[in-house]
C-alpha cells in the first residue's frame, strides 16, 4: 500500500467518525440553538466552547477580540498551523415555534439562530474531537477560531485578528465554514470572490428650511435627497461592468416633521455591496461624489460618513479550493462536492482571507423534503441536522490535508 493510498484511506474514515459522534454534535447544535445570544454577549455560548475544548486536552483562550474563544491543538510533531473557522452569534429574530424545533427552539426573546451559527460552532467542536482523537496522526497545529459578531456589522474577526488570533503560531492556511446553498450531504466550494464586501454610508443633505409655500426663500433637501437616491443607481447602471455585480440600497431616507416646512436637513442611510474588490473601490469613490456633485448644483451640501469600514469581498484562495475539493471528496465522496453559487451577503471571514491564503466551505443544510423555502435571517429558517456530519468529516479532513500535504511539505 502506498503512503497516498494510506492517506485516503484515514481521510475516507472520517465520515464514519462524524457520523459515530452525531447525536453529540446535534446536542451541542440544539444546546446553543436554545439559548441564542447576539454580538458580543456569546457568554454561555463561549462558556460551552471553552468547556468542551478543556475536556478534549486543546490549549484554549478566551476573551479573544470580545467573547472569541481560541483553541490550539498541537501535533505529536512541529509542521504548519491551519485555522477552522466558526461564528457564534445570532440575530434578532422572534423565532416561530413549529413541530420540528419544539424541542429547542429559542429561550431568549427576540434572539433567533437564524444563520446556522449554531450549526458552525457544533461542528467545529465536532472537528475539534475527530482531530483531537488523531494528535499522534498530525505534524503541526489545528487553531480553532471561535468568533463573536459576524452579523450586523459587528466585524469579530477583525477584532480576533487584531487580538491575534492569527499569530503565535503564525496561521498558514485558513478555511471558514458556513451552512446553506444545496442539500444536505454536499458541501459547496467556489475558487476567487465567494461573498459581496458589504458597506454602509450615511450621507446628510444640508439645505435651508422654510415655509412651504415659498421654496425660492429655502433650499430644500428632500428634493436634493430623492435626486440623490435615484442618480446612486446609476453607478450600478452606467459605471459598473455588466461582467460585475454591484448594488445600491437607501434603506432610509428621513426628513422634515410635517407638510408644510421644509427642513434643514435630509438623512439618506444606505449600503453598498459588490462582487469584487475593484467594484467596491469604485463605488467608496463614486457615492459620496455624486451625492456632493447633486448637492452642489441643488444648492445644498451633502456629507458622507461611514465609508469602506464594512466587510470586504471575500476570496477563496484557488490552490486551496482545489486542496478543499481534494480532501472534501475523498472523504465524502467526489460527486457530493459542488460549485457553490456567488452570493452577494456580506461575510467578515473576508477580514482573515485577506491575510492568509484559504477557503470558505459551505456545508448544504436544505432538506429535499421541504415543501416550503426555509431561509436564512427569517423566523422560519430551519437545517437538516442531518447535514451536519459532513460538515464535521469536511472541516476535518482539510485541516489534515493542508497539514500533511505538498502545501506543508513544500517548505519544512
Ligand atoms: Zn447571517
Ligand atoms: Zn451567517
Amino acid at each position: 500500500m502506498t503512503a497516498a493510498r494510506v492517506e485516503a484511506t484515514a481521510l475516507s474514515a472520517l465520515l464514519d467518525n462524524a457520523h459515530r459522534i452525531a447525536p453529540q454534535v446535534v446536542a451541542d447544535r440544539r444546546a446553543i440553538h436554545r439559548y441564542p445570544e447576539l454580538g458580543y454577549q456569546e457568554h454561555r455560548t463561549a462558556a460551552l466552547v471553552a468547556e468542551t475544548l478543556s475536556q478534549l486536552g486543546i490549549e484554549v483562550r478566551s476573551g479573544v477580540g470580545g467573547t472569541g474563544v481560541v483553541g490550539l491543538l498541537r501535533g505529536s510533531r512541529p509542521g504548519k498551523t491551519v485555522l477552522l473557522r466558526a461564528d457564534m452569534d445570532a440575530l434578532p429574530i422572534q423565532e416561530e415555534i413549529n413541530a420540528e424545533n419544539a424541542a429547542y427552539v429559542s429561550q431568549n426573546p427576540g434572539v433567533m439562530h437564524a444563520c446556522g451559527h449554531d450549526a458552525h460552532t457544533a461542528m467545529l467542536l465536532g472537528a475539534a474531537r475527530l482531530l483531537a482523537a488523531r494528535r499522534e496522526q498530525i505534524a503541526g497545529a489545528v487553531k480553532l477560531m471561535f468568533q463573536p459578531a459576524e452579523e450586523n456589522g459587528g466585524a469579530g474577526a477583525k477584532r480576533m485578528i487584531e487580538d491575534g488570533v492569527l499569530d503565535g503560531p503564525a496561521v498558514d492556511a485558513a478555511f471558514g465554514v458556513h451552512v446553506g446553498g444545496p442539500d444536505a450531504g454536499k458541501i459547496a466550494l467556489r475558487a476567487g470572490p465567494n461573498n459581496g464586501s458589504s458597506d454602509r454610508f450615511i450621507i446628510t443633505v444640508r439645505g435651508r428650511g422654510g415655509h412651504a409655500s415659498r421654496p425660492d426663500r429655502a433650499v430644500d433637501p428632500v428634493v436634493v435627497g430623492a435626486y440623490i437616491v435615484t442618480a446612486l443607481q446609476t453607478l450600478i447602471s452606467r459605471e459598473i461592468s455588466p461582467a460585475e455585480q454591484g448594488v445600491i440600497t437607501v434603506g432610509s431616507l428621513t426628513a422634515g416633521t410635517i407638510f408644510n416646512v421644509i427642513p434643514d436637513t435630509a438623512v439618506l442611510k444606505g449600503t453598498f455591496r459588490a462582487s469584487s474588490p475593484e467594484v467596491r473601490d469604485h463605488l467608496r469613490a463614486r457615492i459620496p461624489e455624486v451625492a456632493q456633485g447633486i448637492a452642489a448644483a441643488m444648492r445644498a451640501t451633502a456629507e458622507c460618513e461611514e465609508f469602506g469600514t464594512g466587510y470586504p469581498v471575500m476570496v477563496s484562495d484557488p490552490a486551496m479550493v482545489d486542496l478543499a475539493r481534494a480532501a472534501i471528496g475523498e472523504t465524502l465522496g467526489a460527486a457530493n462536492v459542488v460549485e457553490a453559487e456567488r452570493a452577494m451577503g456580506g461575510e467578515d471571514f473576508s477580514f482573515v482571507l485577506e491575510r492568509v491564503p484559504g477557503a470558505f466551505i459551505r456545508v448544504g443544510c436544505r432538506n429535499p423534503a421541504w415543501q416550503e423555502a426555509r431561509p436564512a435571517h427569517s423566523p422560519r429558517f430551519a437545517l437538516d441536522e442531518a447535514a451536519l456530519p459532513y460538515g464535521v468529516a469536511a472541516l476535518a479532513s482539510v485541516a489534515l490535508r493542508f497539514l500533511d500535504g505538498e502545501h506543508a511539505k513544500e517548505e519544512r
